[in-house]
């Protein structure tokens, strides 16, 4: 165990990166003026439009959300579906809970070694198996897929499929969408890089943007109705934190710019070390934090504790397994998931191209990983 506390590493895993309250004022005085605070106001309205516009795809419509974890289980209500939810025991508790707060029994199911995503080899078992009507897919640390095997197993068998992928807002999205039946949601929460403090927001084909507005909003509309939820909650977005997320909407190409370079000096100085897995396509993330595997789970420890004496915080990421919760259906054992928790270290990464501390991070970062290797 680290002996470091967390406020006091000099490098400290996540840093917000924030727009100054001065940049978002002028949109603070407007709220003020308008006197509408929440309730899909204008702030909010013109986030999504804007958001809608960068990232969106045709056919589709974008729903802000309170925080990432309240729009996957607004997602899972608009659905319209009950019972069972499939989820990949690789991912943050957030997945689960979403699933539970939707009223929904989450089934957790092993991952892929190399993708770590629950690929479609198990999908079609599983999913034939315990007969989920919901599917779960979780993008870790945020990487792009394109999700296409999953999503035709899914249309396939008729299930609806709601995409956590919380750390990527900021980055590429398919160009047409991922059709009807499939949502995907984002975090805006103060460690992703899109940050406002807390956020989140959905991209659904627009058949859902009413169903998704009511399941945010306690169902007013549409509980007395044949369409959209029957209950719902307040997942709604402020009008202080849409102003933020406008701002930090003119910043987030540069600072995915600066972060994903940020990421290409860990992959490139890492070929060195042949032991260590970590993604090589450095542009297909926003990177929240880099991760890397290490050959074992002792030389994780290891790692972890050599880098905290150095002042650089790191940590395991998605640990423990789902399948380690307490009282969490499994379909079946899962020893990749499991194994992967035990080894996956995330990386500091910095919205920074130059400067000091663009170099600093990584060698001392590197600097660790070689002596973590030279004793295990
Ligand atoms: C951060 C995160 C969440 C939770 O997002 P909130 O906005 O904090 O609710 C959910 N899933 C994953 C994979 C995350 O990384």
């Amino acid at each position: 165990m680290s002996t470091v506390l967390i406020g006091s590493y000099p490098h400290r895993l996540i840093v917000p990166d924030l727009p100054a309250p001065a940049e978002y004022l002028p949109l603070l005085q407007q709220m003020h003026e308008s006197g509408w605070y929440s309730n899909f106001g204008p702030l909010v309205r013109r986030l999504e439009g804007e958001l809608l516009r960068t990232f969106g795809a045709t056919e589709e419509s974008c729903v802000t959300c309170c925080n990432a974890t309240a729009g996957l289980s607004a997602a899972l209500l608009a659905t319209g579906r009950t019972g069972q939810v499939l989820l990949p025991a690789y991912t943050f508790p957030a997945s689960l809970g979403a699933v539970r707060a939707a009223g929904m029994t989450p089934v957790v199911a092993d991952v892929d070694a190399e993708s770590w995503t629950l690929a479609k080899d198990r999908l079609d078992g599983a999913l034939a198996e315990t007969g989920a009507s919901v599917v779960m897919l979780v993008a870790p640390f945020g990487m792009r897929r394109d999700w296409k095997a999953e999503l035709a197993i899914c249309r396939k068998r008729g299930v609806a499929v709601v995409i956590d992928n919380a750390s990527g807002l900021g980055g590429q999205r398919p160009a047409q969408g991922y059709g009807e039946e499939t949502f995907e949601v984002f975090s805006m929460h103060a460690t992703k890089p899109f940050a406002v403090g807390e956020g989140g927001v959905i991209f659904a084909h627009r058949a859902h943007d009413a169903a998704l507005r009511a399941a945010l909003n306690f169902a007013l509309n549409s509980y007395d109705k044949t369409e959209g939820p029957a209950w719902g909650f307040n997942g709604k977005m402020s009008e202080f934190h849409a102003a933020i997320g406008l701002v930090q909407l003119t910043r987030i190409g540069d600072m995915v710019d600066r972060r994903q370079a940020f990421a290409a000096v860990y992959r490139d100085r890492l070929v060195q070390y042949p032991e260590i897995v970590c993604p090589q396509d450095t542009t297909c993330a926003t990177w929240q934090a880099f991760p890397v595997l290490l050959p074992s789970a002792m030389a994780a420890e290891g790692f972890i504790e050599t880098a905290a004496a150095a002042g650089v915080e790191i940590r395991r990421y998605y640990r423990p397994s789902l399948s380690r919760w307490p009282e969490t259906r499994c379909f079946e054992a899962c020893p990749v998931a499991e194994d992967l928790a035990e080894r996956m270290c995330v990386l500091p990464v910095r919205a920074l191209s130059s400067g000091p501390e663009s170099n600093e991070i990584p060698d001392l970062v590197l600097e660790t990983i070689d002596r973590t290797l030279t004793r295990h």
